[in-house]
């Protein structure tokens, strides 16, 4: 390989965040110059208790800076709740939703700028700023859509933001369907078209496939930097055995009607060819039966290990993605 890569990586919190840092790895090792630019899922922002939470884009930035919560897997490490305490004392807020004191500095500096005038995207600048974090986060828009999970409730439906359903019911309450509303009208950040179409290669991270990847890639100028990119597009599945790892992606697929399969993601995703996201999509071992229906779809299937057990596991990851995109990107 020549001039060193750039790379774009579609990413949700914990799986986009733990591959992210492999990818880091990865590059770091075999082309120290490349570019890595995040664009990271906003569909989980909100507003509570005045402050305004952003939970991937800080969960990127957490991990690429070393300062996340290995063992809970959210949050910052030594974290402390008295501000949290305090507020239930007061009865603010969500009492089942705890906020972290040093998070909770990252939301008051993040709504400070906020208010002050700065974008969204120049406020994930400033707290990225922090550290050396080795890679530049874009959000994917500066337009609020956050995600509204719209569950059953006997005879009715009504809505509730995204985060009240994880954190507050678990995802226990049946979903119907997921919007982000206003998001047909929303721009992409400043950035990120740019981004996808200088990019060698797009990965879309092992994230979750309707909340995380499904609010970034329904930013409308976001599908057609995708579609006009001359870089492959390859997708890492979060699905391992026909289960999700971590989270609630299973709930979520059944929710819209997609088999929560590896190909069923990949159908869900859609060859890029045919109107959809992936050139290349990159299974478990335990899927490699599900490689030629990936085929079928007009996806290039590759087959890797894709438990991301330390740094070492998920370098290995990054490496098998961007080297499936390779294959296919000859003659491009
Ligand atoms: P969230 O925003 O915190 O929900 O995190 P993401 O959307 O980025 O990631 C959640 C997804 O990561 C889930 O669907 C998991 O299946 C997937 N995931 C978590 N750990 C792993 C792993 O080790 N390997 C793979 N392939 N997927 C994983
Ligand atoms: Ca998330």
């Amino acid at each position: 390989m020549s001039a060193s890569r750039r790379v774009v990586l579609l990413a949700g919190g914990v799986g986009g965040s733990t591959f992210a840092r492999g990818l880091r790895e990865h590059l770091r090792r075999t082309d120290p110059h490349a570019r890595i630019t995040i664009v990271a899922n906003t569909g989980d922002d909100m507003w509570l208790t005045g402050v305004r939470l952003q939970p991937d884009v800080d969960s990127l930035l957490y991990a690429l800076a070393g300062v996340n919560d290995t063992e809970r897997g959210w949050g910052r490490a030594g974290e402390s709740e008295r501000v949290s305490a305090e507020l239930r004392a007061w009865g603010a807020g969500w009492p089942w939703f705890t906020l972290g004191d040093l998070d909770l500095g990252t939301h008051l500096a993040r709504t400070g700028w906020l208010r002050e005038g700065a974008g969204v995207a120049e406020v994930v600048r400033r707290l990225c700023g922090r550290w050396p974090i080795g890679a530049e986060i874009l959000p994917m828009t500066e337009a609020e859509v956050d995600t509204i999970v719209t569950v059953r409730d006997g005879a009715d439906e009504r809505p509730m933001h995204f985060q009240e359903w994880w954190t507050r019911y678990r995802a226990s309450l049946e979903p119907v369907r997921f919007d982000n509303p206003g998001v047909a009208e929303a721009e992409p950040a400043p950035g990120v078209a740019r981004a996808i179409a200088d990019a060698d290669v797009v990965v879309v991270a092992p994230s979750n496939p309707v909340v995380s990847v499904g609010p970034i890639v329904a930013v409308p100028g976001i599908r057609v930097a995708l579609r006009e990119t001359d870089a492959p597009v390859v997708g890492v599945s979060p699905i391992i055995g026909g289960r999700a790892v971590r989270g609630m992606a299973e709930v979520c697929l059944a929710a819209i009607g997609a088999e929560c399969s590896a190909s069923g993601v990949a159908q869900l995703y859609g060859a890029r060819d045919d109107g959809g996201l992936l050139d290349a999509w990159l299974v478990a071992e335990e899927d490699a039966g599900a490689a030629p229906a990936v085929d079928a779809l007009g996806i290039r299937a590759g087959v890797a290990p894709l438990w991301m057990r330390d740094l070492e596991t998920s370098a290995a990851l990054a490496a098998a993605a961007l080297e499936l995109a390779r294959r296919g990107s000859a003659g491009r």
